[in-house]
């Protein structure tokens, strides 16, 4: 039998102040707190998330758990992790009569999402879908996929110009690890441009939801992951040095001078590039032909 679901009431401003004002809620600057009070924006979210009734979403950060309703009348159930003890009593109020969100009190950064997973949804993949804390935004991502809990999609808004750097390839000056990172592991896509008039309060900068579909396989063949992303790291952590200079300085490698200059011979490129040119493909080969070499 289909439960009967309330409709969502927040999401303007009215509403959202009336439930600060009710629990004299005083914003924490140190958990990133902007709230959203746009309705088309949250449609667009919803939407943009493909959130269906078999659909078990985690939300990071609910916040007074605007979003939380959206989802809970989207998603068969909803699994809300928030860090700050003040908004809990409030979500219990604004999520009275959603019988299937579950509010867990915790820092996401310490909740192992693999068995969360297990223990509300069998095992099978959760959709992420969250308004992100922008001060943790990579280390919330990278865990994700870094971890490999079984995740289907992600879609979170974030800082503007973070969703530029996960988009981006070869040739932008966005372009670095955080994009190479993000495209090993899913398929990134811009879904909005969000203005600071959408929350409260209003953040400084820009924002945008960003839609990560997780690949089911890597668009490319890394023989040794971990060895890939420290050549990774290793290229753009001195920018402005050639890829040569980047890897043979690099603390976190052990290759001598000459074993990275062949090396970038036989990926084919001068010895001159710069590790912004790069494809991740290129980063794979290389990893591929550096591995080999050591063994
Ligand atoms: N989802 C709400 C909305 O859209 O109105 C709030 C979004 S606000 C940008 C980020 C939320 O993440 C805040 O509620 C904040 O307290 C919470 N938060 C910050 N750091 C967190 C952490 N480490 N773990 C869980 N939640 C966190």
């Amino acid at each position: 039998m289909e439960s009967y679901m309330k409709e969502p009431t927040l999401g303007n401003p009215q509403n959202t102040i009336a439930v600060l004002q009710k629990y004299n809620f005083v914003f924490q600057k140190k958990f990133g707190q902007n709230f959203l009070i746009d309705t088309h924006v949250l449609d667009k979210i919803i939407r943009a998330a493909e959130i269906g009734k078999d659909d078990c979403v985690l939300e990071i950060g609910p916040g007074i758990g605007t979003m939380t309703q959206y989802l809970a009348c989207a998603a068969k159930k909803v699994i809300a992790v928030e860090i700050d003890r003040a908004l809990i009593p409030i979500l219990q109020d604004t999520l009275d009569g959603y019988d299937n969100v579950k509010i867990i009190n915790e820092d996401v950064l310490k909740v192992d999402i693999g068995k969360l997973a297990e223990e509300e949804n069998e095992g099978k993949p959760l959709k992420v879908v969250a308004n992100l804390p922008y001060y943790i935004t990579t280390p919330i991502i990278m865990g994700l996929f870094e971890n490999h809990v079984p995740l289907q999609s992600i879609t979170v808004m974030v800082q503007k110009e973070v969703a530029d750097r996960m988009q981006t390839g070869p040739g932008s000056k966005d372009y670095g690890a955080l994009s190479l990172a993000v495209q090993y592991y899913a398929k990134p896509y811009i879904v909005a441009n969000v203005p600071p008039n959408c929350f409260m309060p209003r953040p400084k900068v820009g924002s945008a939801v960003i839609r990560l579909e997780r690949y089911k396989q890597p668009p490319v063949k890394a023989e040794n992951e971990k060895l890939m992303f420290r050549i990774i790291r290793a290229s753009f952590n001195q920018r402005r040095k050639t890829l040569a200079n980047g890897l043979k300085n690099s603390a976190e490698l052990d290759f001598t001078k000459e074993e990275v200059e062949e090396a970038i011979a036989q990926l084919g490129k001068g010895a001159s590039v710069r590790g912004e040119a790069l494809t991740l493909e290129d980063f794979a080969n290389l990893s591929n032909i550096l591995g080999n070499i050591k063994n």
